[in-house]
């Protein structure tokens, strides 16, 4: 048996807490495991619900973080896929128990035990909880990594692992092509990623937005049309939306926008106390439109959206911190001050401190 493996990083203790560099081991390495040096992890607003306890009571200690590009350090006696010094990435996962259905369809991110790469039980070892990417390392099954080209800039290529697949998946599902005319609700990580993506596959993009902050953005960005709210969007007609709203909203307002059939694809986890509903009745009477819930994507796909973000030179804007600023960070990302997404520099972290 192989020793655990020591490692560092930045945890929050309670849902009022703040973040402090925290020691812990990963499990030891297995086989088919890769140990990965991690140089960047993203700051994904799923960290801030899951950190606060808004999606309910988190698990603690916890380091969240489900955004991580670094260098493969060290390789199990039996991985073949990866060798040390490749470039990889991990997601929102970081195991599953490819035998169900959703395994079997490459949609593990649904499999029942699916392990969460943070705020979950490693049901793999022991029920372990699983620590996240505001770290120095972690410890993955080969077959849970995603492969970067080793000349791809990491930092920017981090926050694929959750925005880019969250938003990359939906699009595809919806068969957005050429014509399509797609609107995104909620302009931050995802937001922009999704914009990104839908006028890459040739759709007509439509921002809608909150305020006139990000205007200019978007439309720099290539957006087609900016709407600073819901309502000024009205009768939009757009094939699909995709929401990536973190707070409460009326989902009606929504529906309006739309065209006859359209979709409304939601990826936005507001907190479990003001989740929106559906109103049936309303639903009923909108126009046959259709909304349905969207989860990440599984390996095969994540793989896909990056080798389809490289081609098409799809990056995030990000500002880069250390984990110093993680408190900070997390306070703008909910008070309307943030830039679109954060990447902490892992190295750096434990340099400053
Ligand atoms: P960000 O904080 O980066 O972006 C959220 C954006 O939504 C901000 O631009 C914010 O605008 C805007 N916004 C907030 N409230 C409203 C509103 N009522 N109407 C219109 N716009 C609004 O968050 P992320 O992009 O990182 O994450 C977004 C959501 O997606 C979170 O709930 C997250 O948990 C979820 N998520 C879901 C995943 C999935 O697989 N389903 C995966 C990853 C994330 P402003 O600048 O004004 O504050
Ligand atoms: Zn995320
Ligand atoms: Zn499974």
């Amino acid at each position: 048996m192989s020793a655990r493996i020591p490692a560092r990083g930045f945890a929050i203790h309670s849902k009022e807490g703040k973040f402090q560099e925290h020691h812990f081991t990963r499990h030891a390495l297995g086989e088919k495991d890769v140990l990965i040096d991690i140089l960047y992890c993203g700051v994904c607003h799923s960290d801030i619900h899951s950190a606060y306890s808004e999606w309910g009571e988190a698990i603690y200690p916890m380091i969240p973080g489900h955004e991580i590009a670094g260098v493969v350090k060290e390789v199990g006696a039996h991985a073949r896929k990866f060798k040390v010094g490749d470039q990889v990435g991990v997601g929102c996962f970081v195991n599953s128990c490819r035998a169900c259905e959703p395994c079997a369809l490459e949609r593990e991110q649904f499999c029942p035990k699916v392990v969460f790469t943070y705020d979950c039980p490693d049901y793999f070892h022991n029920n372990e909880p699983h620590m996240g990417g505001y770290s120095d390392c972690i410890v993955v099954d080969e077959d849970y990594l995603i492969r970067i080209p080793n000349d791809a800039p990491l930092e920017k290529i981090a926050p694929l692992f959750c925005a880019g697949i969250t938003t990359y998946s939906p699009l595809k599902f919806s068969n957005i092509q050429a014509g399509s005319k797609v609107g995104v609700a909620g302009f931050g990580g995802l937001g922009h990623m999704a914009l990104k993506y839908a006028l890459a596959m040739g759709a007509e993009v439509s921002v809608i937005g909150r305020s006139e902050a990000k205007r200019d953005q978007a439309l720099t960005m290539g957006a087609r049309h900016y709407y600073s709210s819901v309502k000024e969007a009205r009768g939009a007609g757009l094939d699909l939306i995709l929401s990536t709203i973190p707070t409460p909203y009326n989902i009606a307002d929504y529906l309006e926008v739309l065209a006859y059939g359209g979709e409304l694809a939601i990826v936005g986890n507001p907190p479990r106390d003001v989740l929106p509903s559906v109103n049936v009745a309303q639903l009923i009477r909108h126009g046959n439109k259709k909304v349905y819930g969207s989860l990440i994507g599984g390996i095969k796909e994540t793989q896909e959206m990056l080798d389809f973000s490289i081609l098409h030179n799809i990056y995030p804007e990000i500002e880069l911190v250390t984990a110093r600023d993680i408190d900070q960070v997390y306070y703008n990302l909910t008070h309307s001050n943030a830039s679109f997404r954060y990447v902490i520099d892992i190295k750096k972290s434990f340099e400053v401190q």
